[in-house]
């Protein structure tokens, strides 16, 4: 029984171990959820960011594969989830150039696989799943929202947008209560290490420190529109809650510069970021010690890249009353010092 004597809803979430779950499974367990969230075969589960955020007691782990359809149905079958998250991905844009099949296998696939499980095994249970902003490619509108058109520019994002069709023909063809979040860039303390706002973060924490030279980087001119993790999960759950199922766009409106971004964190690291040159040879000087801190190095360089992205979160704001309150100087700043203690205590595990 839950508070109240009621009986508590019960969630499942995949890619639980993700900075989204993590967040995710920390909102759901404090409004009195039972929380199942699911493992990858074969790999050693990393419960660091469920840690991080004392979630690892309180959540149910299982063991199951988005690559196979009955695991999928026997679970939904055995945990009767009321609510499904499906966050699990490979998540990375640049590795999904390298791993195309694999990246479609889990992320179009994974998400046809479980829709049909939820069709055969659960179809009242509520259905999230994790679109993305990349979908939109080089967007031939801007602000984007939910009906700009899809123009996907690398294997993730033809995964993502294939999901999301799948998610809309679910609900059209058998009636399932299926929403797409079309969610732009969030960050945290707990993103992971391979992303570009954490790169800055992690990367300058070490330099403030002596612990590291320089820090390499991209493209310094790739515009993002950056949220806070925590608020957009929210909207996940909220999204849920609508009678009505219907996808939204969630961003903040406002896009930043990736050297923006870097400078903030430079900041609350007591280092001020001054840039000189141009291109590949542009280096990012600290003012006060006249040391390099920041250079640029092609190989971080996206093949096919996308310049500039900003989200209308309109649709989100007027229907479910969700909107972002944390802006990115609070957020950079809030990684900044999240890994700034990391590398003080020597702390790597996220
Ligand atoms: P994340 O931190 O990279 O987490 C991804 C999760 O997916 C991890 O739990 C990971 O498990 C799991 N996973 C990876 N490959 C898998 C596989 N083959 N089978 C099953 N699980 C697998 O991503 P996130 O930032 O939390 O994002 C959550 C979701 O939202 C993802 O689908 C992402 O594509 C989407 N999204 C994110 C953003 C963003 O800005 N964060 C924006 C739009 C959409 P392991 O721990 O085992 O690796």
């Amino acid at each position: 029984m839950g508070r109240g004597g009621l009986v508590p809803k019960t969630a499942l979430i995949t890619g639980i171990t993700g900075q989204d779950g993590a967040y995710l499974s920390k909102l759901l367990l404090a409004k009195g959820y039972r929380v199942v969230g699911t493992l990858r075969h074969g790999t050693s589960p990393n419960l660091a960011r469920l840690k991080y955020l004392d979630a690892h007691r309180d959540v149910e782990l299982i063991d199951l594969e988005l690559l196979e359809v009955t695991g999928l149905i026997r679970a939904i079958e055995k945990h009767k989830p009321d609510e499904i998250y499906n966050l699990a991905a490979q998540s990375m844009v640049s590795l999904s150039a390298e791993e195309p099949i694999y990246t479609l296998d889990v992320n179009a696939l994974g998400p046809a696989r479980l829709l049909e499980a939820v069709r055969l095994a659960k179809p009242d249970a509520r259905v999230y799943q994790a679109s993305s902003s990349e979908m939109f490619g080089i967007p031939n509108e801007s602000p984007q929202t939910e009906t700009t058109t899809l123009r996907p520019r690398s294997p993730y994002a033809v995964g993502k947008a294939a999901a999301h069709w799948l998610v809309t023909n679910y609900r059209e063809l058998h009636g399932l209560y299926a929403v797409s979040g079309i969610l732009f860039n969030h960050e945290s303390p707990l993103r992971g290490r391979q992303f570009v706002t954490r790169r800055i973060t992690l990367g300058l924490a070490e330099v403030a420190r002596g612990k590291r030279d320089v820090l390499t980087l991209g493209n310094l001119d790739a515009r993002r529109d950056w949220g806070c993790a925590e608020e957009y999960v929210e909207g996940m759950w909220v999204m849920l809650q609508q009678e009505r199922p219907t996808d939204y766009v969630l961003a903040t409106g406002k896009t930043h510069a990736v050297r923006e971004f870097a400078e903030i964190a430079a900041r609350e690291l007591g280092l001020d970021l001054g840039w000189f040159g141009i291109g590949i040879e542009e280096i990012g000087v600290d003012s006060k010690s006249g040391r390099i801190v920041v250079k640029v190095d092609p190989r971080h360089f996206r093949t096919v890249d996308i310049q500039s992205n900003v989200g209308s979160a309109k649709k989100a704001r007027e229907e479910l009353g969700w909107s972002c309150k944390i802006d990115v100087m609070q957020l950079a700043a809030a990684m900044a010092m999240a890994d700034d203690r990391r590398v003080c205590e020597n702390d790597c595990e996220i």
